[in-house]
């Protein structure tokens, strides 16, 4: 401050000799000045990290987050507004791509059965149920389009309808919001994959998956769309009994949680509505979270006895209900990630907080 004053009043003395000379010693005090700050803002750091060590010791990754976790808890009261404010948000954001979101697709991401809604469609509904008698829903797919295609109907017809399958806009915002916060986009669903892909591609949503997890299906050289079981049940049994005979989900999350963990701390956040979807939700751990959709099967299942999982429960009822309660858990998720790693640096830093959002809304009770 004082540096200031006396640069001022210099700069107005030789501004009586001249715009020149007023100019010069502006130009130098302001450099000066300049150094300055740049020197105040070295020695705050060196006194920071000197404070931290004292708390995390030879530490250095829980001290890089212990002093980028200052910094947000700044930032976000302040708003970033350079170069460093900037590098730590991206530090921040890198933080949040430990987070795997799994979507089963139909009722999920579309709000429809998407093979029901093709065989409606199409007018196959009575055959469909015929076919259900004698074999799995997986065979009965593939039985039903061997017939669509020889009744003449082509695969662009099953196309044209599935692109009109419904895909609400929240779950869209979501999807997109979910991967912009770094989080890693997964599918998987008993649903196939021409019909997934067509929806996504349909929808320009299929590049923020990184993988989908489904029933195989092509159209072969008569043009006839052919589906078949994730796990070909015909060779061998999955030995689930909990899962329809071609998939199981919960081998697939294993993968995925071996996979995940081997390369850091992840966290998985699985949203799903189905029967299907509940075996995979017991193998969710502590730290993750289910979100399945209010009064479905699924949802059914885990209120009927809340202690089988691990992982903690929030409901949905509606893409708009999806849409916040992802993103307040991806919010939450980064908190704990946050506090979890300054614990293990045994850091006393434990009040540091990201950001203040609004609370989630309640976990499902579970009875005593
Ligand atoms: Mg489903
Ligand atoms: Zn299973």
């Amino acid at each position: 401050m004082k540096i200031v004053t006396y640069a001022d009043t210099r700069t107005t003395l030789e501004a009586r000799r001249g715009v020149r000379r007023a100019f010069v010693a502006a130009f130098r005090s302001g450099a000066v000045t300049g150094f300055l700050l740049a020197a105040n803002g070295l020695l705050v750091l060196y006194i920071a990290i000197n404070l931290f060590k004292v708390y995390c010791g030879d530490d250095w990754e829980g001290l890089l987050e212990a002093i980028t976790g200052s910094m947000l808890r700044f930032m976000h009261l302040s708003g970033p507004k350079d170069i460093a404010e900037l590098f730590f948000l991206c530090y921040f954001l890198s933080l949040m791509a430990n987070i795997v979101v799994m979507f089963d697709f139909d009722k999920t991401i579309i709000d429809c059965d998407s093979d029901n809604w093709v065989i409606d469609d199409l007018g196959g509904t009575q055959l469909f149920d015929e076919l259900l008698k004698t074999m799995p829903w997986n065979s009965a797919m593939d039985t039903i389009m061997r017939e669509f295609h020889s009744q003449g109907r082509t695969v662009e017809e099953i196309t044209e309808s599935l692109k009109r399958a419904p895909l609400p806009i929240n779950v869209i915002s979501a999807i997109k919001s979910a991967y912009a916060l770094g989080c890693e986009l997964r599918i998987v669903s008993d649903a196939n994959r021409f019909f997934i892909e067509t929806i996504l591609k349909d929808h320009e949503l299929i590049n923020y998956f990184s993988e989908i997890n489904t029933n195989p299906s092509y159209v072969d050289e008569e043009g006839r769309l052919r589906i078949f079981p994730y796990h070909d049940f015909n060779s061998s049994t999955h030995g689930c009994s909990l899962c329809p005979p071609n998939m199981c989900k919960s081998a697939i999350i294993k993968r995925i949680q071996a996979t995940t963990l081997a390369g850091g701390k992840k966290r998985l956040i699985y949203l799903g509505d189905g029967k299907g979807d509940y075996c995979p939700s017991l193998k969710l751990n502590e730290e993750d979270f289910v979100m399945p959709r209010k009064n479905y099967p699924l949802w059914d299942l885990i209120v009927d006895n809340p202690q089988a999982l691990r992982a903690e429960i929030h409901e949905w009822s509606n893409a708009e209900e999806l849409e916040r309660v992802l993103l307040q858990l991806i919010s939450e998720s980064v908190d704990r990630t946050n506090e979890d790693q300054l614990k293990s640096a045994d850091c006393k830093f434990h009040t540091l907080q990201l950001s203040s959002h609004e609370a989630l809304p309640k976990a499902l009770p579970v009875p005593n």
